[in-house]
């Protein structure tokens, strides 16, 4: 088992990237503090570990919110012990997200709040926590939009992912000799319930597949597998890295017929 007695924190864990995630750490031998804003959705994944025979307990919390954030920490810490990992992954691109003309002030301090302040106040409140656990890591989901304009535009959203990638090196840097590292995850377009609501007709569908090599979605369980990795002491040279899993989108320049 790749992550036997360890505990991880997982943020979005009710669905796509994040629920997938919980129930591969939680198969590699690792406790879970399944962490989301909607309870039945989290309730359900935690109940989908027990049945794997496994440890977790579900925290609801809105992760743009500090006080959350320190309660979920703490509810992990209390109930596990300790914490070694830590996975703000929750995330939301919402439907009203445009170009910069388009897209109301509204939209862009939601979009900052859930995608931004989040991976902050998880920092902040977990960090104090590795460091009680003599170290541990830390993966902050991005995206490839924070590497490259996307095609539909989503001005809050991909701004948003940029924050999380520069906040992720620069915390990498700082706490690197304190054996707590911190790594990027930069999926590429999945087909999980976030990006399907937003890319609403097959023509959207169609106009970012069209920039994809592979030539699909991308699946949950495939970036679940590389947070495994970087969650696991097999990554352990690894911290301030734009880690991606991306069907080699970042890659073309033309994509073949
Ligand atoms: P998803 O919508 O399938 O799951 C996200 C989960 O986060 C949901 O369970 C939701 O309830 C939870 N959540 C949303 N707001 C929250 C809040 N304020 N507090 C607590 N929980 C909250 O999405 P996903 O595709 O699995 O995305 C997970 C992460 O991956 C996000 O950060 C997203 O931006 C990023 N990402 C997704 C894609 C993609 O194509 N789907 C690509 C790159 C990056």
């Amino acid at each position: 088992m790749r992550l036997k007695n360890k505990v991880a924190l997982i943020t979005g864990g009710g669905n796509g990237i994040g629920r997938e995630t919980a129930l591969l750490f939680a198969r590699e031998g690792a406790k879970i503090g399944l962490v989301d804003n909607r309870d039945v959705d989290g309730k359900a994944t935690v109940k989908m570990i027990s049945e794997l025979g496994q440890e977790a307990i579900f925290i609801q919390a809105d992760v743009s919110q500090s006080i959350d954030c320190q309660a979920m920490v703490s509810a992990a810490e209390k109930e596990f012990g300790k914490l070694d990992i830590l996975f703000n992954n929750a995330g939301i691109m919402h439907a009203n997200d445009g170009d910069a003309l388009e897209t109301e002030e509204a939209i862009w301090d939601h979009t900052m709040n859930i995608n931004v302040k989040s991976v902050f106040f998880g920092c902040k409140y977990g960090i104090p926590a590795l460091r009680r656990a003599g170290g541990g890591s830390i993966i902050n989901t991005a995206s490839f939009v924070a590497l490259m304009g996307a095609a539909t535009a989503q001005i809050a959203y991909t701004a948003s992912k940029g924050a999380v990638l520069a906040m992720s090196r620069e915390l990498a840097v700082v706490h690197a000799r304190e054996n707590i590292r911190v790594n990027a995850l930069c999926p590429g377009p999945l087909q999980t319930e976030l990006l399907m609501n937003f890319l609403n007709t097959e023509a959207k569908k169609q106009r970012r597949l069209v920039h994809v090599p592979m030539g699909r979605f991308g699946q949950a369980r495939e970036v679940a597998q590389a947070a495994l990795f970087l969650a696991s002491d097999e990554s352990s040279y690894m911290t301030g890295t734009q880690f991606l899993v991306d069907g080699g989108i970042t890659a073309a320049y033309v994509t073949p017929e």
